[in-house]
């Protein structure tokens, strides 16, 4: 048994022998009762079909007017970028700042990752950078937060509405797709890529791999 079979507990650092799993089964720590890892059905092709579709409405929700504002007669439109651009100019610069980083940069290097890394996998190679792929999406994991947008711009259409007329756009609804998507994609364990990778590389010999 190579040394990156061992898996350790997140939680109490006990050291585990790592084993196949059979369908719907989990491996417990022995010590603490953490969860180690679970059985998954990893299909690279609907993962990539998942990337593909969560790329679409991130451009949708990109291109598209968030909301529309209607006072008396006066319309006007905003995509997120220029939501963005409006907090950035009303001087709150850091509030730009963070929100452009949630909703427009992790969201597209999350996508853009996935999708080399996993068509990497689908033509059967590891990819070149996998490792540093990998590294960045791990890091990124819980930083994945358009819901918390999402939420904002819902807050927001429910107080403005009585002031004035809001229409929610196009970009609205392919954010909210794209909340969802984004939230299926990053919910996959990334372990599952790393034993993909690992049963690609087959007899390559022993594998650098991040910790479990
Ligand atoms: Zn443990």
């Amino acid at each position: 048994m190579s040394v990156d079979r061992w898996v350790v507990c997140e939680q109490c650092d006990a050291v585990h022998a790592r084993r196949e799993l059979q369908p719907g089964e989990v491996a417990d720590c022995v010590r603490c009762g953490h969860q180690l890892y679970r059985h998954h059905r990893f299909d690279v092709e609907m993962l990539l079909a998942l990337t593909l579709t969560t790329a679409i409405a991130f451009l949708l929700a990109n291109v598209y007017p968030i909301i529309a504002l209607d006072a008396q007669g006066a319309y006007n439109a905003a995509t997120i970028w220029g939501a963005v651009i409006a907090t950035w100019e009303s001087g709150v610069a850091p509030v730009a700042f963070i929100a452009a980083l949630l909703v427009f940069f992790f969201p597209l290097a999350q996508i853009l990752l996935f999708a080399y890394v996993l068509l990497g996998l689908h033509g059967g190679r590891r990819p070149g950078e996998f490792r540093q792929a990998m590294h960045a999406l791990s890091l990124m994991q819980p930083w994945s937060m358009a819901e918390v947008f999402m939420l904002g711009i819902l807050v927001a259409i429910v107080k403005l509405q009585g002031v004035m007329t809001v229409i929610p756009g196009i970009g609205l609804w392919s954010f909210a797709v794209l909340t969802l998507l984004l939230a299926a994609l990053t919910s996959y364990d990334l372990q599952d890529l790393w034993d993909i990778a690992e049963r690609l590389d087959g007899d390559g010999g022993p594998v650098a791999r991040e910790p479990a």
